[in-house]
């Protein structure tokens, strides 16, 4: 019996799990992205060539993988077809294996502009958003007058009166715009002829897998921190990144998740605006920055930098169910004096020791420590635990005892063989053959 398994972030995003879904990808038949657009950013090195990928999971890089990109995700077809075309280039087909939800919801031209737009009006309590349409496109989806990519398909009548529709309600937002929907409506005729052979029913194709035991592996953008409902609202994300999207992303029912593995950073970073409990200022967080190149993917964003914080990892536990974290970026606090993993946040009245829904109740609150001693020697490149300096354990081990979950995997570096599997961890259990991290040695 073969095993999905989501993987999704556990904390604000960029945890690196580009990599980790990268590395598990042999082991699959699908990869499946649920939520999200292009906004998200995954990064993975494969013999020393750099790809950034925003919309296609990056199990295309890995011939005969199934790439899957489901009803919950927003499609901006020009960024897909910059996608395909770059990875042409590169020497990587898609055709045959790339399946676009009928269901997902197409950013349109516009809404990028109304994503400017937005964040402009809300001057200095702007979201920090990518400004890629993402936003006004999941608008469009709950106000009901969204596109889908079988309106691209199907009757050119309907398609165009509901274009029609949806430029006019654009023209209201927009004062004094008169935009035509005539070229917007022509030009997603264009982009339905190019998806075509790429346009499926994901929630059958997801139903027959499972049927032929064939095993898929979830993919999430951004995190759990970022997700509509359970993220620092408003500073998050307009979809579901949490566990929850799998289901209404993809069409799967729960009892097809066999097992979940949360991204976390071994520090906490955070793009954009919204807050960020344990954040650096100064040497240490440009330490942190330099040292794990914390700068956006999609944007070049520097992102703001600050200690582990397993008040947001554990929450990040009960949300999802984590079965295990896969642990990144340890190398980056090698040669630190000390190491420090908030516990709570201490308020004027008390400790915080659950995430709070109301942001207020942070914003004058400290964090709690816990201080370890760092370690001297290098962890980059360990591929055991045991390899690992004593300190470096000691922290991690702290790290599970106060998140409350197992670190299955440990991400030492950003190539695929700098990676600790932990012996007799669950991660051996979910995947179809024996996870031996000689075989993730490249050249
Ligand atoms: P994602 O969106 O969660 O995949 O995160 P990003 O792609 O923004 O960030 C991951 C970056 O960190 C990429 O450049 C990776 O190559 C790199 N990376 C991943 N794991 C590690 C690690 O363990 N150590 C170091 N130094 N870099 C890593």
């Amino acid at each position: 019996m073969s095993t999905n398994i989501a993987v999704l972030g556990a904390q604000w995003g960029d945890e690196g799990k580009g990599k980790i879904v990268d590395m598990l990808t042999p082991h699959f038949s699908a990869v499946a992205r649920y939520q999200g657009g292009h906004n998200a950013g995954h990064t993975v090195y494969v013999q020393g060539k750099k790809f950034v990928l925003h919309l296609i999971p990056s199990g295309i890089l890995h011939p005969g993988v199934t790439c899957i990109i489901g009803n919950g995700v927003v499609v901006d077809p020009q960024a897909l077809f910059k996608e395909v075309d770059d990875l042409a280039r590169m020497g990587v087909e898609v055709d045959g294996r790339l399946l676009v939800s009928e269901k997902a919801h197409v950013i349109l031209p516009y809404h990028r502009e109304l994503d400017v737009l937005s964040e402009a009006r809300r001057g200095e309590r702007k979201i920090g958003t990518t400004s890629r349409g993402i936003g006004p496109a999941y608008e469009d989806k709950i106000g009901r007058r969204g596109i889908r990519i079988c309106d691209l398909l199907g009757d050119r009548q309907a398609l165009a009166e509901e274009v029609r529709e949806n430029v006019h309600a654009r023209n209201q937002i927009i004062k004094e715009s008169t935009l035509d929907w005539k070229p917007v409506f022509e030009q997603l005729v264009a982009h339905g002829d190019r998806l075509q052979p790429w346009v499926g029913d994901v929630s059958l194709y997801l139903a027959k897998a499972r049927a032929e035991d064939r095993s898929v592996m979830f993919e999430g953008a951004q995190a759990t921190l970022l997700d509509i409902d359970h993220g620092t609202y408003p500073f998050v994300t307009s979809s579901n990144a949490s566990i929850g999207g799998v289901c209404t992303g993809l069409g799967v029912p729960p009892s097809a998740i066999g097992g979940v593995l949360g991204v976390a950073k071994a520090y906490t970073t955070r793009v954009g605006e919204g807050p960020l409990p344990t954040e650096l200022s100064g040497a240490l967080a440009d330490r942190l920055r330099e040292g794990g190149q914390e700068y956006g993917a999609s944007t070049g964003r520097p992102r703001r930098c600050g200690w582990y914080d397993a008040v947001v990892v554990r929450y990040s536990a009960r949300i999802n169910g984590l079965d295990a974290i896969a642990l990144t970026k340890l190398d980056v606090l090698d040669g630190l004096p000390e190491v420090h993993i908030c516990t709570g946040y201490r308020t004027a009245k008390t400790v915080l020791t659950e995430f709070p829904a109301d942001l207020r109740a942070l914003s004058n609150a400290e964090p709690v420590y816990d201080t370890l001693p760092g370690w001297k020697s290098v962890t980059k490149g360990a591929t055991r635990f045991e390899a690992l300096p004593p300190e470096a354990q000691r922290y991690i081990t702290r790290l599970e005892e106060v998140s409350g979950v197992p670190c299955a995997i440990i991400s030492t570096g950003s190539d695929r063989a700098e990676t600790i599997v932990r012996d007799g961890s669950v991660v051996h259990r979910w995947l179809s053959k024996e996870l031996n991290v000689d075989d993730l040695r490249v050249g």
